[in-house]
């Protein structure tokens, strides 16, 4: 065998297994076969200026490379079993909850040390949110910050680069199991292994589901997220992002009894464009170093849509609303709220008189066009309950931006050690299905590591 384990992908599930399969056995043989650049390549085009809108490169920079789609996230790890992933339904509550706290303190020894760790024990907006029909979900976040994040990643990979194979820029084209292992396939041949850890996240969904297909593993999609971006001044929710960074608030409304949810949310930060296979969707981060910091915070709002038989194609549900937009604004949209409340489109001088200046260059338009009715009107309901708790949230000048979508890539099946029916083919991450954030998709990497050292042990014993 070329290597004891191979990993595809180097987000963080990637990262963190052969960040643990690294500490804890120093004589395995690690390749990682990554699809995007080393971290320190990784360089989006947009610039605002010669480059406003993406250009679709071949290996984009903000989702694929070394750091994976966290690289130049806002670094939010939470803490909880609450959101973020189903990892405790495999593995259990309490050892998912110890996993992202090992996490945790592995990017505090890395680079994180001093960054804050929010939570919403004892907090009173708790009882003010249910007072209005909105639930604040449980969890504590350490937030790194766009910047500190970039900086735990970097000194993992000078840790590694020396101890483990990285193979940049290498597409794994195909998985086969062959006798005593697995060979993956990329444009510099074939490599074999005795173990394989997939960890492909959001960007290598259709890959993933390709390579299901073909080893009869199980999967099933049947939920996408869709919604849009908020964006206000960030003094209307400084009592919220002050004590808690992120709160995770839930509205059920009245009219659909669809759960609404706030999600990611980024105070004093930028919005940015997120490119999924092709398709350009809006995300946000911000930067714990106060020069980088902006007037305006943003989170999404998201409404979860959950199909049944015979439909199976969520995400391509998702990816045709997500196209719309992008026929219609040739990327990213914005509204403001005023606008689409009054049934008309937004154009620039609109927006530039407005008091809330954007932070993405999009293109202004009308959302109604573009979201179905249902997810439309949930999200308008939500924003008048959040005006309650954030006075302002529903003033006329808050931006929207669409269409934000959360792909959840398929659910792959797999066991309590996150590996499928193949021994020693483990799926994990948010390419999994079983996880969706930094902190879960980390720990099931630190998991599978283990157990993979664990059975090795048993082995030698025998
Ligand atoms: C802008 C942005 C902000 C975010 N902010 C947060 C946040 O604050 N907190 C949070 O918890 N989550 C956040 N997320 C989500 C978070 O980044 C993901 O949940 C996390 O990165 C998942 O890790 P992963 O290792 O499973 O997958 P990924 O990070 O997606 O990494 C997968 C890697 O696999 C590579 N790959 C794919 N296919 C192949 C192939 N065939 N061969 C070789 N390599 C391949 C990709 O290039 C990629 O580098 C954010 C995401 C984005 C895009």
């Amino acid at each position: 065998m070329d290597y004891d384990v191979i990993i595809v992908g180097a987000g963080p599930g990637g990262i963190y297994s052969a960040y643990e399969l690294m500490k804890t056995s120093p004589g395995l043989k690690i390749g990682v076969f990554e699809a995007g650049a080393e971290l320190a390549k990784r360089h989006c085009p947009i610039d605002g200026d010669k480059i406003k809108n993406c250009i679709r490169c071949k290996s984009c920079s903000i989702m694929s490379g070394f750091g994976g789609a966290g690289a130049f996230s806002d670094g939010k790890y939470n803490i909880t079993n609450d959101f973020g992933g189903t990892l405790y339904e495999h593995i259990g509550r309490d050892k998912a909850i110890e996993l992202m706290k090992y996490v945790d303190a592995i990017n505090l020894e890395n680079g994180g040390e001093g960054c804050r760790l929010y939570s919403t024990a004892g907090t009173n907006l708790k009882k003010i949110c249910m007072q209005n029909k909105l639930k604040l979900l449980e969890a504590s976040v350490r937030h790194l910050g766009t910047d500190i994040n970039y900086v735990v990643l970097e000194n993992l990979y000078a840790q590694m680069k020396d101890a483990v194979d990285f193979h940049f820029m290498t597409d794994v084209t195909d998985v086969e199991v062959i006798d005593g292992g697995y060979a993956v396939s990329h444009k510099g041949g074939r490599s074999t292994c005795s173990k394989c850890i997939i960890s492909v996240g959001r960007s290598g969904s259709k890959w993933m589901e390709s390579v299901c297909e073909k080893l009869g593993i199980s999967a099933k999609s049947n939920r996408v997220d869709i919604g849009v971006r908020v964006e206000l001044p960030a003094v209307i929710f400084s009592h919220l992002t002050d004590e808690l960074y992120e709160s995770k608030i839930v509205y059920r409304t009245e009219k659909f009894e669809d759960n609404v949810r706030t999600f990611c949310m980024n105070p004093h930060g930028i919005v940015v464009n997120e490119n999924t296979n092709g398709i350009i969707t809006v995300n946000g981060h911000s930067y714990e170093s106060k020069e980088k910091q902006t007037e305006n915070t943003n989170f999404a709002l998201l409404v979860a849509k959950h199909f049944s038989e015979p439909f199976k194609d969520s995400n391509g549900y998702g990816e045709s609303i997500a196209r719309l937009s992008n026929m219609l604004g040739g990327g990213v949209i914005v509204q403001r709220f005023g606008d689409l409340m009054r049934g008309r489109r937004s154009n620039e001088k609109r927006i530039a008189e407005g008091m809330v200046h954007p932070t993405l260059a999009a293109t202004p338009g009308d959302l109604s066009l573009v979201l179905p009715k249902r997810i439309l009107d949930g999200i308008m309901e939500m924003i008048h309950a959040l005006d309650k708790i954030a006075p302002g949230t529903a003033n006329d000048d808050t931006l929207l931006y669409g269409v934000e979508v959360k792909f959840y890539n398929m659910e792959v099946k797999v066991d309590e050690n996150l590996e499928t029916e193949y021994k020693g083919l483990y799926i994990i991450g948010d390419g999994s299905g079983v996880t969706h954030s930094l902190s879960h998709a980390s720990a099931s990497g630190v998991y599978v590591a283990r157990d993979i050292v664990r059975k090795s042990g048993e082995k030698e014993a025998v």
